[in-house]
């Protein structure tokens, strides 16, 4: 089929094959990929409202035996900046979150050797315990895998397990790219494509909340990122045809490379990275491919501001998170090492600055509240709530401390 048939196959919103989408990708005008990504955004979810979630990131340990490329991160155990934070250091951290009105966190760390998974369940039953409200989308599947191999156990074993603790959702993290060649370059320690996607089915099966990601700029082929996507589509139709709960959203950044990660340092960075414009082209074109998705965040901590607004006019109907707190991709020269924070109030300017009305969602998309109206900064401001860490150190003898770092 020609490419301006395929577009209009696509406009139609209906399913391109592999190889009909390596064509649309490559050589169909960007623009016109854009503007059929916008049209199916509109039909997909509600026009004119652009959600965000208000939520914080808490990467309670830096330690990590898995030497990724492109992190900026990561210290190995033994070495003196190695952190692990305790219950007073995340309440603290969720507290703040809570002042400002937020419904989630989504915590993540390094493969810490010293972290058994009594440590992980005793975290997550204590904050389901001291924070009902909030939801507790945490690790990823590397982290699920790296705790099932450190105990010997399934990584169903390990999920039912979290699970029961009170871990509401598994986040995409560490999908990079899905394609065993450009991973074992870049992370060939981590988990591999099928392990990754089997910890999502099991979470999905789980009936937690789970997200889709996409990073390029590995050095990959066109065919590597069409794979990727494929994989993400497959396990969406089998979960949602099997039992209803698929992916709920789809994000995608670029790698981050900086002096202080390997890929950055490489004689051959020309080759890895990519642009702005290829950041909203692939997302535009993830819309269309991803038919079976419902919501694409903007990933403004990685891109700037002004990209991700561009972004809500190339299929992204969410502008991600407040993310109150972001030390991974931050420690690469990401946009968040300049921003540090983004305000609720702020956020809502970009939603208004692309004609939209922001809505606060929930991270199963869910509504919270939309602001018809333009808000005060007074009015979106946090409001400091009592805190329910007293007596916590009185009763730390019950908690489960932290061996060998
Ligand atoms: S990306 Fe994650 S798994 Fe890889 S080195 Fe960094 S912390 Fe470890």
């Amino acid at each position: 089929m020609i490419t301006s048939d395929l577009l209009k196959k696509a406009a139609a919103g209906e399913r391109l094959t592999p190889a009909e989408g390596l064509q649309v990708y490559t050589e169909a005008d960007p623009e016109a990929v854009m503007a059929i990504a916008h049209e199916l955004r509109l039909q997909r979810t509600t026009p004119g409202l652009v959600t965000y979630l208000i939520d914080r990131n808490i990467n309670y340990t830096n330690a990590c035996t898995t030497d990724c490329q492109f992190c900026s991160f990561y210290r190995v155990p033994g070495h003196p900046e190695v952190y692990v934070l305790d219950k007073q250091q995340i309440g603290a951290k969720v507290e703040e979150l809570l002042a400002w009105g937020g419904t989630r966190i989504l915590m993540q760390g390094g493969h810490n050797p010293a972290l058994r998974i009594e440590w992980y369940e005793d975290m997550l039953s204590w904050l389901k315990a001291t924070y009902p409200e909030i939801d507790l989308d945490c690790f990823s599947p590397s982290e699920i895998e790296n705790i099932a191999h450190l105990e010997t156990m399934t990584m169903e074993e390990v999920l039912a397990r979290l699970h029961s603790a009170g871990l509401d959702g598994l986040p995409g993290g560490g999908a990079e790219i899905l394609d065993d060649e450009v991973r074992g370059r870049i992370s060939p320690k981590k988990t591999k494509t099928a392990q990754w996607i089997h910890a999502m089915r099991i979470a999905q099966r789980l009936g937690m909340t789970t997200s889709a990601t996409m990073v390029i700029g590995f050095d990959e082929t066109m065919e590597q990122r069409i794979s990727s996507l494929t994989h993400l589509r497959n396990l969406q139709d089998e979960s949602l045809s099997s039992h209803g709960n698929g992916f709920t959203a789809f994000i995608m950044w670029t790698a981050q490379l900086s002096e202080t990660n390997s890929l950055g340092r490489s004689r051959h960075r020309h080759k890895y990275g990519a642009g702005y414009d290829e950041y909203v082209h692939t997302n535009a074109f993830a819309r269309i491919y991803l038919d079976n998705f419902t919501n694409f965040q903007a990933s403004w901590p990685t891109q700037g501001l002004d990209t991700a607004r561009r972004t809500l006019f190339a299929g992204s109907n969410d502008f991600g998170s407040t993310m109150l707190e972001e030390n991974v991709v931050s420690q690469a020269a990401a946009y968040t090492q300049q921003e540090q924070r983004m305000t609720v109030h702020r956020l809502h300017e970009q939603i208004r600055m692309a004609g939209s009305i922001p809505a606060q969602r929930d991270s199963r998309y869910r509504i919270v509240r939309s602001f018809d109206h333009v808000m005060t900064p007074a009015e979106l401001a946090p409001v400091p709530i009592p805190t329910r860490l007293d007596g916590l150190q009185e009763r730390a003898a019950q908690f489960i401390p932290v061996a060998g770092l």
